[in-house]
């Protein structure tokens, strides 16, 4: 069971029209084939039926994930504003109950596909995506020399082989991503640290952890 809408997209190579499916929301309990695509790269894009070109297509997609207390909102475009409208939804879902009660529920907002892909390998690992987000602060601190002038543009959380690390991107094209294995110990000395800061700032609304987030918690 699958809910998607279909769109008419021209490829932009070839200019064949075509019928795309695009998913506005993903109940991950239901559409197990949908997750499995994001996962690998496969959602958020089109392969051409006449020319065999794969475009990125991106659209706004809501994650839920039920049985864990986990809801995703990827939204590119996001302001303040759709904050505002998104918290509404979210009202009006635990008014209906479309929300499981009693159950600690999280409200995240992304911009990337990369960054929703990123909290459900969190989620998968049992692991806290604040946490995660505030010792990627932690590690940029301590290789703050390695970096010197060159501009840090992403700090990804991965999972290969069991083993956790991060991958750091630049915003320099020519130089290569560095990588950073987890250690866990740091994690647990972090999650002790902050955890009760943390709770206390827990809201039943959308929030936006992210790197930015972090460093803001962190230093100020
Ligand atoms: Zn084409």
């Amino acid at each position: 069971m699958e809910a998607f809408q279909t769109e008419h997209i021209t490829c932009p190579k070839c200019g064949k029209e075509q019928e795309v499916k695009i998913y506005p929301g993903i109940n991950a309990n239901y559409d197990t084939e949908a997750k499995e695509k994001l996962m690998h790269n496969q959602l958020f894009s089109f392969t051409c039926e006449e020319c065999g070109e794969t475009t990125p297509l991106l659209f706004n997609c809501l994650y839920h994930d039920m049985e864990n207390g986990l809801m995703v909102w990827l939204m590119p475009e996001a302001g303040d504003k759709e904050l505002q409208e998104m918290n509404e939804t979210v009202t009006q879902m635990q008014a209906f109950g479309m929300t499981a009660t009693g159950l600690d529920y999280r409200y995240r907002i992304v911009r990337t596909v990369n960054e929703l892909k990123e909290k459900l390998l969190i989620e998968q690992e049992n692991l806290d995506d604040r946490i995660i987000e505030l010792v990627k602060v932690v590690y940029l601190v301590q290789i703050a020399e390695q970096i010197g002038s060159h501009t840090v543009a992403e700090v990804m959380f991965d999972v290969i082989d069991d083993s956790y690390f991060f991958t750091v991107f630049y915003e320099e094209d020519s130089l290569d991503p560095g990588v950073i294995p987890l250690d866990m110990n740091v994690y647990r000395m972090v999650k002790e640290q902050y955890i009760e800061k943390l709770d206390s700032l827990k809201a039943d609304n959308f929030q936006d952890i992210s790197f930015l987030w972090a460093r803001e918690f962190m230093f100020s």
